[in-house]
């Protein structure tokens, strides 16, 4: 008895998807680590069998704090309290999520807080984010917050006006040495992000490569993004060196 005669088109793709991804490396959004036993001791970190292990992941809008925020939002003695393990390692999203309030009273009703805390408070927007809040807010590198728009932060303890702070987070690649030497780049070069997708394929350029020691190799991009290339139908990731411009004199 035949039982199936052509697999249909959908299964096709995930069995696709899923042999490329063994092969390529994982597409995901930063949630279940790579288990340990694929990790030799001796390897960098992050990588898997002898090699850097891409990941490309979404950071959705959440915010830093400082300690005092902190106390002044949840309430005297307050500490953020780790609710899922970030894939960098010590870093995590907490329990605690905070009010974003944009002019003309539009708000965000609940941000996640990534901790640790910080020196400075930052709030980090999708485009689209920013939009239904009202605040112009510029593509900014985590940490460059001179002259950004500001906003208030909520929460059940009282509430903090910020005078500026608020980002879209510039799309960037973290990386441990090891991984830069692979790619041949070094902390402040460029690179380009190929994510192929069905029909939605996507190059990022100028992702800022953000190299340190005990980084592991992860791209973050906003949901804008993510969404533009359907990341979670993604078949195919590359990340490369950034071709600088063709100078123009070669052209003569
Ligand atoms: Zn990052």
């Amino acid at each position: 008895m035949i039982t199936q005669a052509t697999p249909d088109r959908e299964r096709i793709e995930a069995l696709v998807r899923q042999a490329i991804r063994a092969a390529a490396g994982t597409v995901n959004r930063g949630s279940a680590p790579q288990s340990a036993a694929e990790a030799r001791p001796s390897d960098p970190p992050g990588w898997v069998n002898g090699k850097p292990n891409l990941r490309v992941s979404i950071s959705a809008r959440h915010c830093h704090l400082t300690d005092e925020h902190v106390e002044i939002l949840f309430g005297p003695g307050a500490k953020l309290v780790p609710e899922k393990d970030l894939y960098q390692d010590g870093f995590y999203a907490a329990q605690q999520t905070v009010m974003v309030v944009g002019p003309r009273r539009r708000m965000l009703p609940s941000v996640r807080v990534l901790g640790p805390t910080r020196p400075f408070s930052q709030v980090e927007l999708a485009f689209t984010d920013s939009i239904s809040l009202g605040i112009d807010a510029p593509v900014r590198h985590s940490g460059d917050i001179d002259g950004t728009p500001g906003c208030v932060l909520v929460g059940p303890a009282g509430t903090v006006q910020l005078t500026q702070g608020v980002i879209r987070a510039a799309r960037h690649v973290h990386m441990n040495f090891s991984d830069a030497e692979h790619y041949g780049v070094k902390n402040g070069d460029l690179m380009q992000l190929v994510v192929r997708s069905p029909q939605c394929s996507v190059t990022f350029d100028e992702l800022l490569v953000r190299a340190d020691k005990a980084a592991k190799l992860e791209v973050h991009i906003d949901t804008d993004e993510g969404n533009a290339c359907n990341l979670d139908a993604a078949t195919q990731i590359e990340l490369r060196k950034m071709v600088q411009e063709a100078c123009a004199c070669k052209n003569h």
